[in-house]
């Protein structure tokens, strides 16, 4: 049996670990990060070409089964992952971590886009740390903000004119993100809500320093598609597809 992981997460390497030498795995990367972090089995880079060029791939390498473990903003993707099982009748999983929730102390402002969230940050202080990712940086190019931008590579967009680029890559820990707030100043925090340990210290740190945190809701899963919340879920349901147990 030959599983498609779409990739690019940190569940997504755990779930190519679990299912490796198992069944046949190939993890698929968009090719955004430049050094990414490599999982077990097959990878290919690269952007498929859209639907068809999804559906292509999965018939000319006999996908038996796709899980779609991108991260929960990634949703073009997923769109097109689930279009393309439908065409090609290959059964299809979303791997979603569950999204992050308030707790007692937290000042968090939901907001639907990047978009809103700019809007949003009026009021709420001069100096930003925007944890978003570089892709979205266009969203506050025309905000008067101090930005401190954390990201993994360099952006290539523009992005607000006062800004300072932190080029980092998670894990984070609690005692860092401290720092990172003391050390710049910041008034209010920026971040999707893309769930998980690695990222989340920087929630409880603001929580911390009394700041507000303006939180992009995620994209909804495609219609119809079931979804896992866990590696290990995702795995098991890997496992009981028909023919699994004639798996490599
Ligand atoms: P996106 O907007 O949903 O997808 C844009 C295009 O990139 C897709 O149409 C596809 O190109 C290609 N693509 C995306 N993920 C791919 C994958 N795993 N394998 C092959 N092609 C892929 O994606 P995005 O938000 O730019 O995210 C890109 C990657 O970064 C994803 O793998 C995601 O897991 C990871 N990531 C995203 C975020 C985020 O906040 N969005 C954060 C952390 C990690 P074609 O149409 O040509 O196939």
């Amino acid at each position: 049996m030959h599983i498609l992981i779409l990739g690019g997460t940190t569940e997504a390497r755990a779930l190519a670990g679990l299912l490796h030498g198992r069944f046949r795995v190939t993890s698929s990367l968009a090719g955004r990060v430049a050094s990414p972090r490599l999982p077990a089995g097959e990878v290919r880079i690269g952007g498929f070409g859209g639907v068809d060029g999804l559906v292509d791939w999965m018939a000319g390498h006999a996908v038996d089964a796709v899980i779609d473990a991108t991260h929960p903003f990634a949703d073009r993707i997923s769109f097109n992952a689930a279009r393309a099982a439908a065409t090609a009748h290959v059964p299809l999983l979303a791997l979603r971590r569950p999204g992050w929730v308030p707790v007692t102390g937290d000042d968090w402002r939901p907001v639907a886009s990047l978009e809103e969230a700019a809007r949003t940050l009026d009021g709420l202080g001069d100096r930003v740390f925007l944890t978003t990712g570089r892709m979205g940086l266009a969203a506050f190019a025309d905000c008067p903000q101090w930005f401190l931008v954390r990201s993994v590579d360099a952006p290539d967009t523009a992005g607000p004119a006062r800004t300072e680029l932190l080029l980092d890559r998670g894990p984070f820990t609690l005692e860092g993100e401290r720092e990172v707030l003391a050390r710049h100043r910041i008034d209010v925090v920026v971040t999707k809500d893309s769930g998980g340990a690695a990222t989340a210290p920087k929630l409880r740190a603001a929580r911390e320093a009394g700041l507000p945190v303006v939180v992009v809701r995620r994209p909804p899963v495609p219609a119809g598609v079931t979804t896992a919340a866990s590696p290990e879920e995702a795995a098991a349901w890997a496992a009981a597809r028909p023919g699994a147990s004639r798996a490599r």
